[in-house]
């Protein structure tokens, strides 16, 4: 172990690239520890989104035409018309390069353990798997969440990037639609009705298979009626999905990526109660049975709910959790220097542009809880340097910066030279 960071970001989604980007404009010289480069695993350094094609949805995230500076009304309409989404790698790759143009560190690596409750309000230890320790006076943990997946081997192979299987329809719907693709929904939830529903609007798709293992259904009335009323939908009870079957990829079409250069052609559909197998012909494939945040590294140290998002209070602090050891730390309302954001604590929203958000948010809550900690420590007039919400928040936009505004640790950092001086 050597220095001591100001501050460690765990998980490189947008929430982390964000909080990335801004930690370092704001002079923290962050460590983003990335998570794994294993595509196979579902924790791929940079999130979610490196398992999706277009992403339609990102304000700006788009290759748009080149324009005049000053285009007529027919040039826009024109260029409208050509905007396309940036692929989810694309995406990824843009937020890496922006968040380390500005200083962000990057570990390609895993964390193994964090340790909270030992040291509440000091220094903190985060392990990763190389067995190397980091220790910091503050984390950002923005460690996403995982579809929960089948389980089943040809799943992988289908598994994003226009292969077939997906687990958003709001986010890869769209290409089933423009490839008139036939599909199925997996799951008995609220979730799975909802991503039904919303599959049956999409011009494009003109059948969605609901299959359940069950008779007995998760989600609520209304929703299970009105999937149940929908004429697009057809429910295939008792059924389980035990294989995948491919085809070779068609060329022309407008899913524009694929893998092993086959795609999916139809699930094997197993009777729950006869264990008779047939084949269900499909383009898509979307599992709806869930989704794990990946908290478990907080588990007995934070407060989550019962499925496991972690809990944070208006500024994005961690609350400690009822089981930690630490009496002291379970006296506390929230984790001094501990901040949360992104999918690992929001089960309701979950896209990438409010995980980015969060990501900012839990930044500047970060830079606040440092300079509060620097200023105490080196026995400054709080009013002579500001921390208001004001000034923390002006002194991120990029205006006051090009008119002089400095950071706040820079600026504490001035303060603290000058009690030196002049003593
Ligand atoms: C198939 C699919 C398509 C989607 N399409 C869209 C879309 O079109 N538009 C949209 O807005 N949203 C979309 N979403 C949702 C969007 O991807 C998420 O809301 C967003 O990625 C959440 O960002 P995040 O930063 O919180 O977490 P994530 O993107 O989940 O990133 C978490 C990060 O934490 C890392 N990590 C986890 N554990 C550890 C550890 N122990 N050590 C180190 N690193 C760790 C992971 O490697 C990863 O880098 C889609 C999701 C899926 C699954």
């Amino acid at each position: 172990m050597n220095e001591i960071r100001n501050v460690i970001i765990i998980g490189s989604g947008p929430a982390g690239y964000t909080a990335a980007l801004y930690a370092a404009r704001a002079n923290l010289h962050p460590l983003l520890i990335a998570g794994s480069l294993d595509p196979t695993t579902s924790r791929i350094k940079g999130g979610q989104l490196m398992y999706t094609s277009d992403i339609e949805n990102f304000p700006a995230g788009i290759q748009p035409p080149d324009l005049s500076d000053y285009p007529s009304e027919e040039e826009t309409q024109a260029a409208i018309e050509n905007v396309h989404g940036l692929s989810g790698p694309d995406l990824m790759k843009r937020m890496e390069l922006q968040a380390r143009h500005f200083g962000a560190e990057m570990l390609e690596e895993f964390v193994e353990s964090v340790d909270i409750c030992a040291n509440p309000g000091k220094t903190y230890r985060v392990k990763t798997v190389d067995g190397k320790e980091h220790e910091t006076r503050a984390i950002i943990i923005a460690t996403g969440a995982s579809s929960k997946r089948l389980g089943i081997a040809a799943e992988e192979k289908f598994f994003g990037q226009g292969g077939g299987v997906s687990t958003c329809a709001t986010c890869d719907g769209a290409n089933f639609s423009r490839a008139k693709a036939t599909v199925a929904v997996i799951g008995g939830g609220d979730s799975a009705m909802e991503e039904a529903s919303y599959l049956s609007r999409l011009d494009g798709i003109p059948k969605v298979y609901l299959v359940h293992r069950r008779e007995e259904f998760r989600a609520s009335k209304v929703m299970l009626k009105r999937a149940q009323e929908n004429p697009k939908i057809e429910f295939l009870l008792h059924s389980t999905v035990e294989d995948l079957k491919g085809k070779p990829h068609p060329q022309g079409e407008t899913i524009r990526f694929f893998k092993d250069k086959e795609v999916l052609a139809a699930a094997v559909l197993k009777d729950t109660r006869t264990g008779e197998t047939r084949d269900l012909e499909i383009d898509g494939l979307f599992i709806a049975i869930g989704h794990t945040p990946n908290s478990e590294l907080f588990k007995g140290q934070l407060k989550m709910d019962e499925a496991g998002y972690l809990e944070h209070d208006g500024r994005m602090r961690a609350i400690p959790s009822m089981t930690c050891a630490s009496a002291e730390m379970r006296s506390l309302e929230h984790v001094p220097g501990i901040f949360v954001a992104g999918d690992v604590s929001d089960h309701i929203y979950r896209q990438a542009i409010t995980a980015a958000g969060m990501g900012c948010q839990a930044a500047i809550e970060a830079e606040r809880y440092l300079a509060e900690t620097m200023v105490a420590e080196a026995g400054l007039d709080a009013d002579a340097v500001s921390l208001s919400d004001e000034t923390i928040a002006q002194s991120h936009w990029s205006s006051e910066r090009e008119s002089g505004e400095k950071p706040v640790i820079e600026r504490i950092m001035e303060a603290e030279e000058c009690v030196a001086a002049e003593k």
